[in-house]
């Protein structure tokens, strides 16, 4: 029987799905509780598990990137234990030569190096591919399907006991801990109200389901491409301040058209749009760590990388929940950062 605490995680997202079952591990009695029935933005996202194009491509220091490694590294424990596959084989900068020598710039600044591929090496791995665009790899980037993840997730949370309630949290109740574990959403804010410094990112995507787009992710210049189960995934939009899930042809038409640069042959062709709100923080990376209400834990604001942090983030909630040391990132992602609170508990 169950001795640990009780804990109600609010959120059944890649980071409440990913939590609950590290806690549960670690011998919580577990409820995650969510009432949406429609997908959310860890249900639509691309999948990929890029610490190194993220940090490349949005900007991001050598200080991310040692972050992002670090959540990536964990993912084949997670992974062995939840039943969930994953691509490791590598993602490939492409585009024009003036556009993939910043590319190169931004790697050299983190100091890596990626592999340059020739034509035809690059043809092989995503068939189809413009004529005018080179290629550079790095195997650091790997990749999963998300939907497929959340439902292996889901199973092996309820295996390990989680109790799983179809219903929105509003308080800790009579539980040890609420980890808030919500996305966007603002509804906890009265709880926490380190929720409010989260700023709302709609994300769009398209699939085409009768393209597979090779055995690589792209990443281009103003559009990546995922190959997945459910076809090349082409994404995404940032729309800062729109919180609905609503297709919009308008806010698509430059991702639409990065995508036709890449593969030409996609002009014209038929794709679906889904949408997901993704919740961003001041400086990017995610609230992690004790709310000032006692007994509250955040676990949300990871932005574009949610999938990639979900590990680091539930070993981080883990450890405040049972009183372990949260390790080296803790302090960096500590929710008291926006509001000048110190760091708590034993993480350095
Ligand atoms: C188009 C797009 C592409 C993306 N691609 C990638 C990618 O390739 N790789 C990557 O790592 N990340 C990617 N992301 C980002 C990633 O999807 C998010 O960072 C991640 O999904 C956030 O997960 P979450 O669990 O915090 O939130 P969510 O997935 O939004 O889940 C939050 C859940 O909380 C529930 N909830 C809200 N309020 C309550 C309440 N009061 N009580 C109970 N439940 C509640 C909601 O119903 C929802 O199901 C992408 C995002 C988008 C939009």
């Amino acid at each position: 029987m169950t001795r640990g605490p009780r804990v109600i995680v609010a959120g059944a997202g890649a980071l409440g799905l990913t939590t609950a079952l590290a806690l549960a591990d670690a011998g919580c009695a577990v409820t995650i509780c969510d009432p949406a029935d429609e997908p959310n933005a860890s249900a639509v996202a691309a999948g990929m598990l890029a610490p190194v194009f993220e940090t490349v491509l949005d900007g991001g220091e050598a200080a991310d990137l040692d972050l992002l490694l670090a959540a990536r590294n964990l993912w084949p424990a997670l992974a062995g234990r939840a039943g969930i596959e994953i691509d490791r084989s590598g993602a490939v900068a492409v585009g024009s030569e003036a556009w993939l020598a910043q590319a190169r710039a931004g790697l050299a600044r983190l100091g890596l190096r990626g592999a340059e591929l020739p034509r035809p090496l690059l043809e092989g791995l995503a068939p189809g591919l413009a004529a005018d665009v080179e290629g550079v790899l790095s195997r650091e980037d790997w990749r999963l399907d998300p939907r497929a993840a959340l439902d292996a997730l889901r199973q092996a949370a309820e295996a390990a006991g989680v109790a799983v309630r179809a219903e929105a949290v509003d308080g800790r109740g009579d539980a040890d801990w609420l980890v808030i574990a919500t996305g966007a959403g603002q509804g906890l804010a009265g709880v926490a109200p380190e929720l409010r410094a989260l700023a709302p990112i709609k994300g769009q995507i398209l699939r085409y389901a009768d393209r597979r787009g090779g055995r690589v992710s792209l990443r281009g210049e103003g559009a990546y491409a995922v190959p997945g189960g459910e076809g090349l995934a082409i994404g995404a939009t940032m729309e800062p301040g729109r919180t609905d899930a609503e297709p919009d042809l308008a806010a698509l038409a430059p991702l639409i058209a990065a995508a036709e640069r890449l593969f030409p042959e996609l002009s014209g062709a038929t794709f679906g749009v889904s949408a997901g709100v993704r919740a961003a923080t001041p400086d990017g990376l995610p609230m992690v760590g004790p709310a000032a209400a006692p007994g509250v834990v955040l676990a949300v604001g990871a932005r574009r990388n949610g999938w990639l942090l979900a590990p680091l983030v539930a070993q981080i909630v883990t450890a405040c929940v049972t009183g372990r040391d949260a390790g080296p990132y803790a302090a960096r992602l500590d929710p008291g950062r926006f509001a000048g609170r110190r760091p708590r508990g034993k993480a350095a």
